[in-house]
């Protein structure tokens, strides 16, 4: 019906918010609450049936850059409290600064609210809104104010209203245009709107009190002159709400119930509450009024999350764009392969509170491997490989052309998903560090015979190639640099994975491979495969002393020539996988294709953030 998608199902947490809706539906507060169908006036919404949304919450970007990983803390936090109490959640464009506003920022937060999985059909009705559709209704709300003697028009500089404003300590004093005439007022207002004024010649401003310790109920500025074509409105107005303004009024058209922001805006609340009581005592707005509640940033840690600091990492070519998969916007998220119920179950898990939060970046990856777990069809990669060659392979099956089947569960727990089938031959792919020279104490991999200074013969260790056989290292070949180029080693007989008497010889490790062979005989596909580390060396980026690159990491990527499974060869784009041992993958939605693929690493398979 509403803001979908299905709750994920475990009860959730309480926390303020939740507990503020319970509070207000049980008191009934909203009970004979109407709606026009569309936003709207007092009047409009009188002649509306009864609101069948029992709450209203919004999500109010500007569309001025891309959504971060902050906004969708904030849209899970009103889609999801919508959803959960059989509400509605409108998606609004905060577009009433003309400026820094572009339809491409526009498309770009619709597709990633989409893709979070929101909706804001309800009811048979789009709730998508545009605040620039508002300015009609804040001029005329503006001319009410200046009749009800709550509003007047001030031509003092700006450097006279801020010097007049006062500060923390000081209470500020009264602008000598404060006490003007009504008519005279409305004058100048409609001047100002009809273009006979210069910008920032004058401005509307709330008659409040110049010495309220709150400095937001100091005659707040209303309306300034900015001659700047919008991108919805054109050139039709030259004179432009202020945000603090407009915002109240959006809330209130729209019937939202609960307005949620972020802690900054708590000491405009005063002013919301002033702003929406004088209109709605007026009769241009319908009772009861939406009321501000504030919760506390989400904040990732080796993670930024401010608009103007990710545009500076893309236009400062630190990143490869928006969507870099290394980026914390919504769009880089995507790209490396986060899923849209890992990012809500992280919202989820991270609850609300009344102060800004550092979330250890940990969560979002435990919620990914949550989600992916018990879904993401398996696969082996070697990453970084060096050949192994079973040097006994040609008198054992008779040719050296001989390709041995192997099959492997698509996934563990889930026979149904059927089984990914590959071959062995002579050559196997290995990673590097499977195999060690001179072994490590405790190392279980492949290792070469050695003679120990007693004279006395360790034999070559013996490990299982995993769904394959078991083999017994016997040597390596060396380059001029004394690089290890290729490991030698021998099929134990009878050892095959899944055949009568397979585990009649023990061995301590395990390794993945793949067939150095052809694919189209079952062995390895080349694929490019993206390894991401934190794109910061701080846990708190932008805290502290200094500028934020400093912390850049300069090695947050690299790039691996791997060998894959053969099952992987139809991936197509946007596909998650878990490559065994090394943790979870997904083809790259915009470079990836068969005949080239390209992998990205979203995730280990265990914590690599916690220290
Ligand atoms: P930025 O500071 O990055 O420019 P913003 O708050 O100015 O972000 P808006 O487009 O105004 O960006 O944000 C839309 C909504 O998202 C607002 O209600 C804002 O409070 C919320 N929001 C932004 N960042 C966070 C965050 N880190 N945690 C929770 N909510 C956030
Ligand atoms: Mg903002």
């Amino acid at each position: 019906m509403s803001s979908s998608p299905p709750a994920d199902s475990a009860a959730k947490p309480s926390h303020f918010l939740r507990q503020a809706i319970e509070r207000d539906l049980a008191a009934g507060v909203y009970a004979q609450r109407r709606f026009g169908g569309s936003p709207g006036d007092a009047a409009h919404h009188a002649a509306g049936a009864s609101d069948p949304a029992r709450i209203r919450t919004r999500f109010p970007p500007e569309p001025n850059g891309y959504l971060h990983v902050g906004h969708a803390k904030s849209i899970c936090l009103n889609f999801g409290l919508a959803a959960e109490f059989g509400g509605v959640c409108h998606l609004r464009f905060d577009d009433t600064n003309p400026e820094k506003e572009e339809q491409e920022f526009v498309d770009a937060i619709v597709e990633m609210v989409h893709w979070l999985g929101w909706s804001w059909d309800a009811h048979g009705i789009s709730h998508l809104y545009y605040a620039s559709d508002y300015f009609d209704f804040m001029y005329r709300a503006a001319e009410h104010l200046i009749g009800a003697g709550l509003a007047y028009v001030d031509q003092q500089s700006a450097e006279q209203m801020r010097a007049n404003r006062g500060d923390f300590a000081t209470p500020g004093t009264d602008s000598p245009y404060r006490e003007r005439p009504r008519d005279e007022n409305l004058r100048l207002f409609r001047e100002m709107r009809d273009g006979r004024h210069a910008d920032g010649a004058m401005v509307l401003r709330a008659k409040i009190d110049m010495r309220s310790p709150n400095i937001n109920l100091r005659d707040p500025t209303l309306y300034r002159i900015k001659r700047a074509t919008h991108h919805n409105t054109g050139d039709r107005w030259c004179i432009y709400p202020m945000y603090t303004y407009a915002h109240p009024i959006e809330d209130a058209l729209e019937n939202i119930t609960h307005s949620i922001c972020t802690l900054e805006f708590e000491d405009q609340r005063p002013f919301y509450d002033w702003l929406l009581e004088a209109l709605a005592a007026g009769g241009l707005l319908q009772r009861p009024l939406p009321r501000q509640i504030e919760f506390g940033r989400l904040n990732l840690t080796y993670v930024i999350t401010s608009k103007r600091k990710l545009k500076a990492l893309v236009d400062e070519g630190h990143v490869r764009g928006w969507d870099d998969p290394r980026m914390p916007t919504l769009a880089g998220l995507r790209r490396r392969g986060y899923t849209p119920a890992s990012i809500r179950k992280m919202a989820e898990d991270t609850g609300a509170s009344k102060t800004n939060i550092w979330v250890d970046y940990s969560v979002l990856e435990i919620a990914l491997r949550e989600d992916l777990e018990p879904q993401a069809p398996r696969a082996m990669a070697v990453l970084e490989p060096l050949k192994l060659e079973l040097t006994n392979w040609a008198e054992l099956f008779g040719s050296a052309t001989h390709r041995e089947p192997c099959a492997a569960p698509a996934h563990p727990q889930r026979p149904e998903l059927g089984q990914r089938r590959f071959t062995l031959g002579p050559e196997v792919w290995i990673e590097r560090d499977d195999f060690a020279e001179a072994p490590p104490k405790g190392f279980h991999r492949l290792f070469p015979p050695r003679t120990l200074p007693d004279g006395s013969v360790v034999a070559g260790n013996k490990v299982r190639l995993k769904y394959g056989m078991v083999v017994e290292c016997t040597g390596c070949e060396k380059d001029a640099q004394g690089a290890v180029t290729r490991v030698l080693a021998r099929v134990v007989p009878d050892t095959k994975s899944g055949t009568p008497g397979a585990d009649a010889v023990k061995v301590k490790g395990t390794i993945t491979w793949v067939g150095a062979h052809a694919a189209h005989e079952g062995g390895a596909i080349a694929a490019e495969v993206r390894l991401f580390d934190r794109l910061f060396i701080a846990p708190q980026p932008d805290g502290g002393e200094g500028d934020f690159r400093r912390n850049l990491n300069p090695h947050s990527l690299s790039v691996a020539r791997a060998w894959l499974e053969p099952s992987l060869h139809e991936a197509a784009a946007d596909q998650r996988f878990q490559f065994e041992r090394h943790g979870y993958f997904v083809t790259d939605r915009i470079d990836h294709a068969c005949a080239a693929p390209v992998f990205n690493r979203i995730a280990g398979l265990k914590d690599s953030w916690a220290k």
